[in-house]
């Protein structure tokens, strides 16, 4: 490791309250693991962080001893951000403390918590956020990136729900961030990722949801792929804000729910969550759950956890992963490119969902968050995998394919992209928007420590 003495590693590990991990412990192979297979790197050091001392220490050091530092919440990044050869991982994960103030509304949250932890909690009182349709999914990249999830069009996006949070940032200060204080910086984090600092806890405005929601799944045969977009389509249209839905173009698992015969076959997913009265769900999702022959029909009223948890077992860690996005505005137009990719598809893991959006996240200025793409009423998100390295480079080529028959130049979010790039970040903002980032990241991390992310270079360092 780098001229990095004996000395120095042992003076942190002694100030730290939490553990330092290196190549030679017995829990690094772990440690150094993440969501994403295809990230097999083999950092430095890893630091669980207890507290926000520990953060500080962190940072601290690897700003003085020059190493490239990744930042990690669930570790649930799609480019390997939250890994990193020769360098230091900072881990928050156990910085996992959750208070609910029913009375305000409010959660406050440290930033190693998942989505499971804060849905936990903050159902004890009926209320929540919009969160991740995968529940192992950390709350800080999520958030910092946008953030889309059933409660979408009835909450706005997780970034939207984001009213302050405390910031370690490059030089070593511990800040507060509200509307009222350094507002510049919370309208950054809402939605400019992980280039300003580390982010320790979070304060999100709540909403009244559940505990019971009606929701579920309907599925159809792949071959009324193009019917079933044209009838989401129609569904969806003037649909009110308490419902969100989304379409998965896939192949049938060898689910129970599933009738045998269909098991490995081309399936078309239609999931949706009612977010108002329950006795009034059924009505309202009809609608999405008659757009062709149904093969099996799983809504009904549930406990909003389990929605949340509901499709988790279908996306486990370790598989190598590769993700691509794209805004558009017209699904009719986009049917013929999602259904052909749907029946390129290179193999029986990749997927192609398309989630509805606008609502409540529609209706915020394009301008008021660093998340500005609010106009477009849907997101390709293409869901490229295989087991291991076999195969990876062609489901990455069908994955780019796929968002490029969209119009190579389409907006793309960066918690769905799965390369690092300048150009994919640039995709992901508005001119405007980048540049007011490009100003906040000058002010708060001028050398680039932070640029394990969709990286916004600050004006000294970026290609003019
Ligand atoms: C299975 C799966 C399902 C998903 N589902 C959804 C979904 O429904 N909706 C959606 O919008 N996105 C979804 N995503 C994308 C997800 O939002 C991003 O991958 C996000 O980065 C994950 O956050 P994390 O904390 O788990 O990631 P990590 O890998 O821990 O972090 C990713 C990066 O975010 C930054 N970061 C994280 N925490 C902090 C912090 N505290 N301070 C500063 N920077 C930080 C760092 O740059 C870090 O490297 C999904 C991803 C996966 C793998």
């Amino acid at each position: 490791m780098n001229s990095l003495g004996e000395a120095t590693l042992g003076e942190l590990a002694q100030a730290l309250r939490g553990e330092l991990i290196r190549p030679d412990d017995p829990g690094y192979e772990q440690a150094r693991s993440i969501w994403n297979g295809a990230h097999d790197r083999r950092p430095a050091l890893v630091v669980r962080c207890e507290g926000v001392a520990d953060v500080l220490k962190t940072v601290e050091f690897a700003r003085s001893e020059g190493l490239p530092l990744s930042i990690r919440g669930g570790g649930h990044s799609i480019p390997g951000f939250s890994t990193v050869d020769d360098g230091v991982v900072l881990d928050l994960r156990a910085m996992n403390g959750i208070r609910v103030d029913p009375d305000r509304r409010t959660v406050t949250a440290q930033a190693g918590c998942l989505w499971s932890e804060v849905d936990a909690e903050t159902q004890a009182f009926g209320l929540a956020l919009t969160g991740g349709i995968i529940s192992t999914t950390g709350i800080g990249g999520f958030t910092l990136g946008g953030g889309i999830g059933w409660l979408v069009r009835k909450c706005g996006l997780t970034c939207d729900n984001l009213i302050a949070a405390d910031i370690v940032t490059a030089d070593g200060q511990y800040l507060h961030t509200s509307e009222d204080e350094r507002p510049e910086l919370l309208w950054a984090l809402r939605g400019g990722g992980g280039n300003f600092g580390v982010v320790t806890s979070m304060e999100f405005r709540l909403h009244e949801v559940g505990p019971t929601i009606f929701g579920g799944l309907v599925f159809y045969a792949g071959e009324h792929a193009e019917q079933v977009l044209h009838g989401f389509r129609q569904a969806t249209a003037g649909a009110p804000d308490d419902l969100t839905a989304l379409i998965n173009l896939t192949t049938a698992p060898p689910a129970p729910f599933l009738p045998e015969a269909v098991h490995g076959k081309p399936i078309v997913g239609v999931g949706a969550m009612w977010a108002g009265r329950p006795e009034d769900g059924d009505a309202a999702t009809r609608p999405l759950r008659g757009l062709a022959p149904v093969i099996a029909d799983l809504f009904g009223p549930m406990p909003y956890v389990a929605l949340q948890g509901l499709l988790d077992p279908l996306y486990p860690r370790g598989m190598w992963n590769y993700f691509r996005s794209a805004f558009f505005e017209d699904l009719d137009a986009a049917t013929g490119a999602v259904v052909n990719a749907f029946h390129n598809v290179p193999n029986a893991l990749c997927e192609v969902h398309v989630h509805h959006l606008g609502g409540a996240m529609g209706r915020v200025p394009s301008g008021a968050t660093a998340f500005g793409t609010r106009d477009r009423e849907f997101i390709l998100n293409v869901v490229a995998r295989t087991p291991d390295a076999n195969g990876y480079p062609d489901v990455v080529a069908w994955a780019r394919d796929t968002t490029d028959a969209l119009g190579p130049d389409a907006a793309s979010y960066v918690n769905f992209t799965g390369e690092a790039g300048e150009d994919r970040v640039r995709a992901s903002y508005p001119k405007d928007t980048y540049e007011r980032l490009v100003t906040v990241k000058d002010r708060y991390d001028p050398t680039n420590l932070f640029r394990l992310n969709q990286n916004i270079q600050p004006s000294t360092t970026a290609r003019r």
